[in-house]
Formats: C-alpha cells, structure tokens, sequence
C-alpha cells in the first residue's frame, strides 16, 4: 500500500500532503516549508525522493501523531478568531417586561425603525456585517472589570435610536489559551 507523506510546518505544526516535489509552502499557514524538496536536494544533491521522504516527511500511519498537532493547531487559529467574532446582537430594553412587549407591537416600535431602509455595513476589524436602520456608531468598549485580564482588545459599536432600543456590537478578541463555552 502506498503511504501518504506529509511536510510538517514548523511555523504552524500543519502536515502537508506532499503530493508533488513542488510543495513550497504550507496550506495552513500560508508560509513557506523550511524543508521542503527543491531546497532540500540543493544540500543533499545525489540524494532522491525516496530520501527525502524517509529523512524528512512524516507519515500518516501514526494516527494519533497526526491528529494532535492539527487539532491543537485549529485552536489556536481558530479559537480567537471565532471569539473575536463572537458578537453580542443585543437588543436592549432597559424596562419592565411589559415594555418589552410593547416595543415588539407596530404601533409602538419607533417608526423609524420600520420605514428606514436597512442598510448593510461592516464593523470593526474583523469584518462583522449586519443590517441596521443607521449605521452603528464606534464608542468607546466598556470592559468588564472580571475579564480585563483575559481580554487582548474589544471593539463596541452601537446605535440607539430611542431609550427602549439599541442595537450593539461587542467585538472581544480574547486571549489565546482563554476557553469559552459557548
Ligand atoms: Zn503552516
């Protein structure tokens, strides 16, 4: 059986299926292989493939080798970013239940709320796009005393037409080994 070979990046831990001699850099990452083939023959001339896949790839046949490294990897790509995108829709009554109520009737919902166009826009530096009547305006975050520590940076946007309704994004881009539960 043919075996599947894999360049490691050493930037990203990413295993590259090295399909082809030409495999320069990494899918993940985007960087460039340290190790790969056309660099490597140039300091080991007379050397082959075969070498280069005994001394330098890793092989899928170590399952749990392969599995781990990708795993951790995707977290700490993905973790943060899903969490800085992690955007907190709030519409806000800041009244008694039977306002809440109220607000939801037609009669009562500001009509500028309903006849404005909505327009889509894009918010803060990880592209957040919703549809509001306004556009959201850029105010300064309010960090939550218990999480400053855990917080690289937040970005909040709202838009609050009247007392009874706002519309707010919160984006948190939180530190890399904080875990949420979402
Ligand atoms: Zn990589």
């Amino acid at each position: 059986m043919n075996e599947h070979y894999f360049i490691k990046c050493t930037n990203c831990n990413h295993l590259n299926s090295f399909k082809t001699e030409f495999v320069t850099f990494c899918d993940q990452c985007g960087k460039k292989l340290k190790n790969n083939f056309q660099e490597w023959i140039k300091n080991n001339p007379g050397k082959t493939i075969k070498d280069f896949k005994k001394e330098i790839c890793v092989t899928d046949n170590g399952h749990s080798a392969v599995k781990i490294p990708l795993k951790r990897n995707r977290y700490r790509i993905f973790v943060p970013l899903l969490i800085g995108v992690l955007v907190l829709f709030l519409v806000w009554i800041n009244f008694a239940p039977i306002d809440l109520k109220a607000i939801y009737l037609p009669s009562k919902t500001p009509t500028a709320i309903l006849k404005d166009n909505w327009n889509r826009s894009t918010y803060g530096k990880y592209g957040i796009a919703i549809s509001a009547p306004e556009k959201l305006v850029k105010i300064e975050p309010n960090y939550p005393d218990e999480l400053k520590p855990y917080i690289v940076e937040m970005e909040s946007f709202n838009y609050r037409p009247s007392k009874k309704f706002t519309v707010a994004i919160n984006n948190t881009f939180f530190k890399e080994q904080v875990r949420l539960s979402l």
